[in-house]
């Protein structure tokens, strides 16, 4: 349910109105939007009936809002949301390029990978600290150690730092270290997880799962959201198809389906959509194209000897060739291209 309040109704009217909400055991959620203030309704408990507030004073209308997630869709919040993470914008007309490493394999990988990435013009540094493996036998990542080479490295280069949380119990520790909390493919339906990212205190990047639905995805953002953190990112990241010739499929629809119901940026993982190097670059290009607000990538300086997802892996030169070709393309979208605001 949305409460549309008239344009001039003041600060009084609507918080009436959100007390007449609580008052109800549901949550209130105020929207203030440039015309008018939209309170949104969510909560489980009791039947919600518009009579109920329409004639509140100060209420233009009471909008039944027919789809399951509420927080995270248009209705609720008309204009896209743009956040800033340590200075880089996210959602708004600026593209958004976070680059590096699958795995952080050690201080002097990552800073060299990072250095390279920087001085192509990447905004963020990606590196997995805590790694999903489909083999218990397979590289798990550095853990604690790994978060605290990229909070050496985000200190020597000036890039803000995206990395994955695997479960409840590193999360906080996560947060502490990084400036985006990742949360993978694999994970997007641990709503344990969701709970705890929405009380984080930090911006979450949510990967699709490989074979979640756009509804499916959106609901498991509306878990942050409903626990409080509205800065989610989503991520298109490649979904289990037939098709042999890649890892994943890029759902490249995904970015014009989630932006008209959603108001949320929505970026692409070109690198486990793919699987393999050599289409990284145009899978790019296409989800910029479809609407992307922007990429994660990953890129490693010997990918051969890379202790994960080195075949994906771009080679500097690559990612250097990339950001030209975004250069290019950017300005044809109507989008920038910012060059990190850091020394
Ligand atoms: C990753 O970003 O390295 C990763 C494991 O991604 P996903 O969860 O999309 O598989
Ligand atoms: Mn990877």
């Amino acid at each position: 349910m949305l409460i549309v309040m008239e344009m001039n109704a003041d600060a009084k009217r609507i918080g009436a109105v959100v007390e007449a909400v609580e008052r109800r055991g549901l949550k209130a959620h105020p929207i203030p939007g440039s015309q008018r203030t939209a309170i949104g309704i969510t909560g489980n408990i009791g039947t919600v009936e518009p009579a109920m507030f329409q004639d509140l004073p100060g209420v233009l209308e009471v909008i039944r809002v027919s789809h399951p997630y509420k927080l995270v869709s248009r209705e609720f919040h008309q204009e896209s949301s743009v956040f800033d993470v340590a200075g880089v914008r996210i959602g708004g007309p600026e593209l958004v390029v976070m680059a590096g490493p699958c795995s952080v394999e050690s201080y002097e990988q990552t800073l060299g990978i990072a250095l390279k990435v920087k001085a192509s013009g990447a905004h963020m540094l990606r590196g997995g600290a805590f790694k999903p493996r489909s083999s218990p036998y397979s590289f798990q990542g550095l853990g604690r150690q790994g978060l605290e080479i990229l909070a050496r490295v985000r200190q020597e280069t000036g890039m803000p730092v995206i990395t994955e949380a695997l479960d409840i119990d590193v999360l906080d520790e996560v947060a502490e270290f990084t400036d985006i909390v990742q949360i993978g493919a694999r994970n997007m339906q641990n709503f344990t997880l969701l709970k705890r990212a929405g009380r984080c205190g930090r911006p979450v990047l949510l990967k699709r799962g490989m074979s979640a639905t756009i509804t499916e995805l959106l609901l498991a953002a509306e878990y942050i959201l409903d626990a409080g953190n509205a800065e989610v990112i989503l991520c298109e990241r490649g979904i289990r198809t037939f098709a042999d010739h890649t890892r994943n499929t890029l759902d490249v629809a995904a970015f014009p389906a989630v932006k008209r119901i959603s108001h949320l940026p929505i970026i692409a993982d070109p690198s486990h959509a793919a699987g393999y190097r050599n289409k990284v670059l145009p899978l790019s290009l296409a989800a910029l194209a479809a609407g992307a607000d922007g990429l994660l990538v990953e890129v490693h300086e010997r990918p051969d000897e890379a202790l994960s997802d080195g075949g994906q892996s771009l080679l500097p030169t690559d990612f250097e060739e990339l950001m030209s070709e975004l250069r290019a393309l950017a300005p044809v979208l109507d989008r920038g291209l910012p060059t990190l605001a850091v020394t």
